[in-house]
């Protein structure tokens, strides 16, 4: 059983609500067809879609759709329009004692049957997307990193840059918690999230890997130069203030093991390699980067010290 932030729980309830609501547009409609009996002003006015339930509920969300960039947020909006038009139409004919009109009943009919399956789709991805989302750091969990690892291999092949996979894990982060709580540990995993954030470039794709263990991917023409990255990665976070309530800020360091993706590597592989670097960075004292290349065959860690 997969557990959803509050936030996303409580926006599916409204969701479910607000679809059913609409559903009881339907039985008006019917009623207006069988009875002859005024389905309402609101149903009749030329602003209806924005008086329905969903309409209203639609519009005052659609901010959280917005920002999770989902593609079908205005065709929802203009079939939702198209169908209560077409309604309209059919109602106003009724009450007029008017023969309907095919064409306004084929367009409800279509309008009707594409609003209910994009809604439906809308939910599927709203809820695959909670679930690939960290709900503390707001970055993507690790269960997206397959296709974007894929992706990434593509477009260094194609570009002649090599691929790296910066394994990030934070140094003593149990003393943090031990020593000022979980929710100021919470806080400076989000700040930490946040400091990663802005230094990852565009194509770089950062992701929380577990509890305080992150993962990027960062593309480079060599391996001499992934080290400016990697030691700037090092100085943002050991310049981090992380502002407590009662207490002097909290500091942090991480510690990097970067593996180059091998021909033909698959991602387990090379996550293994950037792990075994990251835990030889640990054993020679935290802080550090230190390249899975320099520590093949057992060789003692020859780590890059800060
Ligand atoms: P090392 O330098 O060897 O990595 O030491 P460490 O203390 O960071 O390593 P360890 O794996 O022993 O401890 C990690 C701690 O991170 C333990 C766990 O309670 C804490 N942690 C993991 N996820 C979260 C979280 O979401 N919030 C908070 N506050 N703590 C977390
Ligand atoms: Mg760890
Ligand atoms: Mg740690």
């Amino acid at each position: 059983m997969v557990d959803f932030s509050p936030e996303i729980e409580l926006l599916v309830e409204e969701f479910d609500r607000a679809v059913g609501g609409h559903l009881g547009l339907t039985r008006r409609v019917l009623r207006c067809a069988l009875l002859g009996v005024s389905p309402g002003d609101d149903v009749l006015s030329l602003k209806a879609h924005t008086l329905c339930r969903f309409g209203i509920w639609f519009r005052e969300n659609k901010r959280h759709f917005a920002d999770r960039n989902f593609q079908a947020v205005d065709r929802i909006e203009s079939v939702h329009q198209t169908m209560h038009d077409a309604i309209r139409c059919l109602c106003m004919d009724v009450l007029a004692n008017k023969p309907v009109q095919n064409e306004c009943l084929d367009t409800f009919e279509q309008a009707q049957s594409e609003l209910i399956e994009r809604l439906a789709d809308f939910k599927t991805e709203l809820l695959a997307t909670s679930v690939r989302e960290d709900p503390l750091t707001g970055l993507p969990l690790r269960y997206s990193l397959d296709d974007d690892f894929t992706q990434a291999l593509k477009t260094c092949d194609r570009t002649n840059m090599l691929l790296y996979v910066v394994m990030i894990d934070v140094d003593h982060f149990k003393t943090v918690n031990d020593n000022y709580g979980h929710s100021a540990g919470d806080v400076a995993l989000r700040h930490l999230a946040d400091t990663l954030k802005t230094i990852a470039r565009s194509n770089e794709h950062l992701y929380r890997y577990g509890g305080e263990e992150f993962l990027l991917l960062m593309q480079a023409d060599s391996p001499e130069s992934m080290k400016k990255p990697a030691q700037r990665l090092l100085e943002a976070v050991r310049n981090m203030q992380i502002p407590i309530p009662n207490a002097d800020p909290i500091t942090l360091t991480v510690t990097l093991g970067l593996a180059c993706v091998r021909r033909g590597e698959g991602l387990e592989a090379v996550v293994e390699r950037a792990d075994k670097a990251l835990y030889a960075g640990k054993a020679a004292g935290r802080d550090r980067y230190v390249f899975a290349d320099d520590i093949s065959n057992s060789a003692p860690a020859n780590s890059e010290s800060a």
